[in-house]
């Protein structure tokens, strides 16, 4: 039998063509295009029984990101574990609409509630060296993986610490008298009979950072409740939440008090995102 190559090996993949590379070169430890320059070497049959395995695991399901243990999100590489969910490109607008509303605010303290990774609240200190970031999350285990995240992608940029990452449910653990000029969140807001939560990724993901198990908008309606008295004079909040949600948070947002209430549209033309000011 002639040996096993990387260009055998995907021509046989059952996977999509981009997820077979990916794993490859995972599972070879390569950079991506030593899949091209090194297409025809005869592979170690540990190395090709590494790469069946995780393709057997994708066959099955599992995301490509818990395969490899990383996502990249707003350029950054993030850590991926089943504790947490996988950051999604969608959520970069809630990052680049937070940095709008921090433009002009020297030293902004900005929160994000439920933050997974992490990766909301690192974005948003990497871009803005000057800010000061609370991240919080009711998860244990999802704390670990957005101290990892933190550690190694802006401890070597702001020793020290520029994150604050607290164990809470919502505002719960939060100390009283700290007030925020932004706060953003990416909370579960899938309805709990909602048929998306047995396909796909999502059955991989913890269940919790998904959804409610209600109507989707309770996570939405105890962050909007609490933000007036953690907001500071005309502070901003912005939340993401499901495709046909947007009417309905920005209802909640305007009963709350907040003013200039809007909705923004991801790449694909959907209201993603809505948020709010609060009056001066
Ligand atoms: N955007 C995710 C999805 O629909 C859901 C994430 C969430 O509930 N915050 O796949």
């Amino acid at each position: 039998m002639s040996p096993t190559t990387p260009a055998a090996l995907l021509r046989a993949s059952r996977l999509p063509p981009l997820e077979a590379r990916i794993l490859l070169t995972h599972a070879l430890g390569w950079r991506r295009t030593e899949l091209i320059t090194r297409s025809d070497d005869a592979l170690d049959p540990a190395a090709v029984a590494r790469y069946q395995a995780l393709e057997a695991r994708r066959v099955a399901g599992e995301p490509v990101a818990q395969l490899v243990g990383t996502r990249e999100f707003f350029g950054l590489d993030f850590d991926v574990t089943p504790d947490v969910l996988i950051p999604r490109p969608e959520t970069e607008l809630l990052v680049e609409t937070a940095l709008v509303a921090m433009e002009g605010i020297s030293r902004p303290r900005v929160l994000d509630l439920g933050a997974g990774t992490g990766a909301i609240a690192i974005a948003i200190a990497s871009t803005r060296p000057d800010a000061r970031v609370w991240a919080l999350d009711r998860s244990a285990e999802a704390l670990v993986v957005a101290t990892r995240n933190a550690t190694r992608l802006l401890d070597a940029q702001r020793p020290g610490g520029a994150l604050v990452l607290t164990q809470s449910n919502w505002y719960e653990a939060l100390d009283a008298t700290l007030r925020f000029d932004v706060i953003v969140s990416n909370p579960p807001y899938i309805a709990s009979g909602d048929p998306h939560l047995s396909e796909g990724d999502l059955r991989f993901e913890p269940r919790g950072a998904l959804t409610d198990e209600a109507d989707g908008l309770s996570a939405i309606r105890a962050i909007v409740a609490g933000a007036p008295t953690r907001l500071s004079a005309k502070g901003v909040l912005w939340i993401e939440h499901g495709y046909d949600q947007a009417e309905a948070v920005r209802a909640l947002l305007s009963a709350q008090g907040f003013a200039e209430v809007r909705s923004e549209q991801d790449l694909a033309g959907i209201e993603r995102i809505s948020g709010g000011r609060l009056p001066g």
